[in-house]
């Protein structure tokens, strides 16, 4: 079974609606691999994702980035079902981002992912360790008990891509090596197939995450259990369609 690569660019809070109609236009004139081959998603802030459906080529998918479960009195959230209403396939969730500076335990994007799913969407769930963690040999651990929070609620996996991203990683230039990235994504498979179940861990897509450019991402996606990216910094620019390309 090979897993079909996927590729997510993940805006953050960036852009202006003149650059976000840059940005869909540099992806819209970008030669990109034929959809069969490949999954491509941009998650742009949430106030551009209309402009953002309206200009960008039908083959990129659009991603939230993060999403509440039920709608309710909850000021300032967006739930899943305004997602799935306005036709959003998938949702980022348990970002590190999000995790540190908003306080996400496991438990909480645990309980976000199975509503995202029971709802009909698409999750992109990430994982990953501090540099403290790593420097303590806690990767895998860490890693496995964030995956564990979500296999505890969840019965089937086809809608879920997971993402690791080491947070030493993330938005510092300071990349994981290809064998660093590969050493934890073959120990996330194995989990799945020990916990989960072996289909699970065959047909599940990990991705890689931090400080993907378009000078590392082929030797990165080349590693066997490294199934693409999720792209901070360089998915903002022309780069992106180099990093869509790195099986090419
Ligand atoms: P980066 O961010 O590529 O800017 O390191 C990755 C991410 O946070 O998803």
């Amino acid at each position: 079974m090979t897993r079909k690569f996927f590729v997510g660019g993940n805006w953050k809070c960036n852009g202006t609606v003149e650059e976000v109609k840059k940005i869909c236009c540099m992806l819209n004139t970008g030669e990109v691999p034929c959809p069969n081959h490949i999954d491509t998603i941009v998650a742009p802030p949430f106030v551009f994702i209309p402009l953002v459906k309206s200009l960008l080529r039908s083959d990129f998918q659009i991603a939230a980035q993060n999403c509440w479960v039920k709608g309710g009195a909850f000021t300032g959230e967006i739930s899943a079902e305004m997602l799935v209403n306005i036709h959003i396939p998938w949702v980022i969730l348990g970002h590190s981002e999000r995790r540190t500076l908003c306080g996400e335990s496991n438990e909480f994007v645990a309980d976000k992912t199975e509503y995202a799913l029971s709802q009909g969407l698409k999750v992109c769930l990430c994982v990953g360790e501090s540099l403290k963690e790593r420097e303590n040999h806690e990767t895998s651990n860490v890693v496995a008990k964030q995956t564990k929070a979500v296999a505890d609620k969840i019965g089937c996996w086809a809608n879920i891509v997971i993402a690791y991203e080491p947070i030493w990683a993330i938005g510092t230039g300071k990349v994981a090596t290809p064998e660093q990235a590969q050493e934890v994504h073959y120990n996330l498979r194995k989990w799945l197939d020990q916990n989960v179940s072996p289909q699970v861990a065959q047909n599940t897509r990990i991705i890689y995450g931090g400080s993907v450019t378009a000078a590392n991402c082929k030797e990165i996606g080349s590693q066997p259990d490294v199934d693409g990216f999720l792209v901070g910094g360089a998915s903002l620019k022309e780069e992106f369609i180099t990093i869509l390309n790195a099986r090419n």
